[in-house]
C-alpha cells in the first residue's frame, strides 16, 4: 500500500460559536492542511498519484478558504469552522477536484493543523 501526501496552507480567521472561551472571539491561525491518497497500484511509469495533480486539488480547494473570516462561508454558516468542519469539507472538495481531474481516487485523510502542536484528522464518514 501507498500514501501520497501533499500539504498546503491558508490563513484565515474564525471563532467558534456557543463556545465558552478564548475561542469564541474573532482570531486568526495560519491553518497547514494535508491531503493523503492511498493505492495499491502503481502506474507504468511507477506513481500511485502524481504529486502535482493532487497538490493542484488541495491549493485550489484551499484558495477558497484563505484571507476570510470563515463564519462568513456558506459551509460554516450553520456549523462551527472547527478544524474537524473545516477537515470534513476540504476532504469533500478535494476529492470532488480530483474527480473532476479524471482521477479516480478519494481521499484516504486530511489533517489539519491549527497550530503545530494541534489537529485534527478527518478520514471520511465510516
Ligand atoms: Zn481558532
Amino acid at each position: 500500500m501507498y500514501e501520497v501526501t501533499v500539504s498546503a496552507h491558508f490563513d484565515s480567521a474564525h471563532y467558534l460559536r456557543e463556545y465558552h472561551g478564548r475561542c469564541e472571539n474573532l482570531h486568526g491561525h495560519r491553518w497547514q492542511v494535508e491531503a493523503s491518497v492511498r493505492s495499491n497500484k502503481l502506474n507504468q511509469i511507477g506513481l500511485a498519484l502524481d504529486f502535482t495533480e493532487l497538490k493542484k486539488a488541495l491549493r485550489e480547494t484551499v484558495a477558497q478558504l484563505d484571507h476570510v473570516c470563515l463564519n462568513d462561508l456558506p459551509e460554516f454558516s450553520n456549523i462551527n469552522p472547527s478544524s474537524e468542519n473545516i477537515a470534513s469539507a476540504i476532504f469533500e472538495k478535494v476529492t470532488k477536484r480530483l474527480h473532476e481531474q479524471g482521477l479516480d481516487f478519494t481521499i484516504y485523510s486530511i489533517k489539519v493543523y491549527e497550530s503545530p502542536d494541534a489537529w485534527v484528522t478527518y478520514y471520511g464518514a465510516c
